[in-house]
């Protein structure tokens, strides 16, 4: 007997990080922070009612929503919250596309586009990044689409697009939905969040995953202009009424009015990027620049694969891909500065 709808059967999911329980690993394969969130969050944590959680949360977020477009530079009806920015990225997949709206996004980019293209029964074109993994906008206006997706910095490459050419690409296109993941925006500082206001085809969609140290929380958001946010509205209430939870908001709350904090990590996270880049380089690795908090380095005559394996065995968990291109290389989370040192100390052993 199959339960299965078409849809259910027919989709490929995908794939996240492992997370194996077998022995401790040092754990740069997700692209987390190798950081812990604010310390302000123990006063929530000591001072919050529980039985707050009987109610319902408030359906909009709207006070978190306050919080960011505070933080943001923006308005509260510019603002849309979701429980993590692949939620967010779902429903603008759902709001924004159909069968007769396609979208493009880069041949190498955040894989989950492809999963949310097929679940949502959007045909996609896909544009090959260039020799040097960049995103060519010109050839990103030449697709025939409805809208982009663009993952700035782009995963799991790094590397990034400046504002200038964000916003010159955004220009070109008025009548086509520009879609900024900006996942890893904040340890690049280039965000289009300040051109919302001037073009109405713009959504950043944001994250408290890895600049705040959240992942565990799960809390995205998207900033456009009101009638984009109307759009992933619509669509959060034909699914869940409340995916942000009162704990949750309270959570993102403290983490963004801690400015500090949050700059201080994010300015230990870069420049560990660039040492822990050049300590690569140095082992003869090929790593793009990146302007993210992983690094996409590859060594000739290994394959990822063999890479990812030696470093496992060694307790070092990094990402590979078994797919054309992604295979040459790993993707390699920064962590503190004794994580970075284990790893390029067990890089030398295989290597040697
Ligand atoms: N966009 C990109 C490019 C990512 O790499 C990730 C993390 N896997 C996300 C979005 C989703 O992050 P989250 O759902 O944790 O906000």
């Amino acid at each position: 007997m199959n339960f299965f709808s078409e849809k259910a059967l027919s989709v490929v999911p995908y794939t996240a990080g492992e997370q194996p329980k077998d022995r401790r690993y040092i754990k740069l394969n997700t692209n987390e922070n190798p950081y812990p969130p604010t310390p302000k969050l123990r006063e929530l944590f000591s001072t919050f009612d529980p039985s707050a959680l009987k109610y319902y949360p408030a359906p909009a977020s709207d006070a978190l929503r306050r919080e960011i477009a505070l933080c943001e530079g923006t308005e509260t009806e510019n603002v849309f919250c979701g429980n993590g920015s692949d939620e967010v990225l779902y429903l603008a997949f759902a709001a924004f596309f159909d069968r007769n709206r396609s979208a493009c996004f880069a041949d190498i980019t955040y894989s989950f586009y492809e999963v949310f293209a097929k679940i949502h029964g959007v045909p996609y074109v896909t544009v090959p990044l260039d020799h040097d993994f960049r995103i060519d906008p010109e050839k990103l206006r030449a697709a025939q689409c409805a809208g982009y997706l663009i993952a700035n910095p782009n995963a799991p490459t790094g590397v990034g697009i400046p504002l200038a050419e964000m916003e010159a690409f955004t220009a070109s296109v008025p009548d086509k939905l520009v879609v900024a993941d900006e996942a890893y925006m904040d340890f690049y500082g280039q965000s289009c969040v300040p051109l919302v206001r001037k073009y109405k085809n713009l959504l950043v969609v944001k994250t408290f995953s890895k600049s705040y140290s959240l992942a565990g929380i799960r809390c995205g958001y998207a900033v456009g202009d009101a009638a984009l946010i109307d759009g992933l509205f619509r669509m959060k209430d034909c699914m869940n009424s409340y995916p942000v939870d009162s704990f949750c908001e309270a959570v993102c709350s403290v983490a963004l009015q801690d400015r500090e904090y949050h700059a201080e990590t994010v300015r230990l996270v870069v420049s560990e990027r660039e040492r822990l880049r050049g300590s690569l380089l140095d082992l003869g690795f090929t790593v793009p620049e990146s302007k993210a908090n992983f690094l996409f380095a590859g060594k000739a005559k290994k394959s990822g694969g063999e890479i990812y394996r030696a470093l496992k065995e060694e307790g070092v968990l990094v990402r590979y891909w078994d797919r054309p291109i992604l295979r040459d290389f790993c993707r390699i989370t920064v962590g503190t500065p004794e994580e970075n040192r284990i790893l390029i100390e067990k890089l030398k052993k295989i290597l040697s």
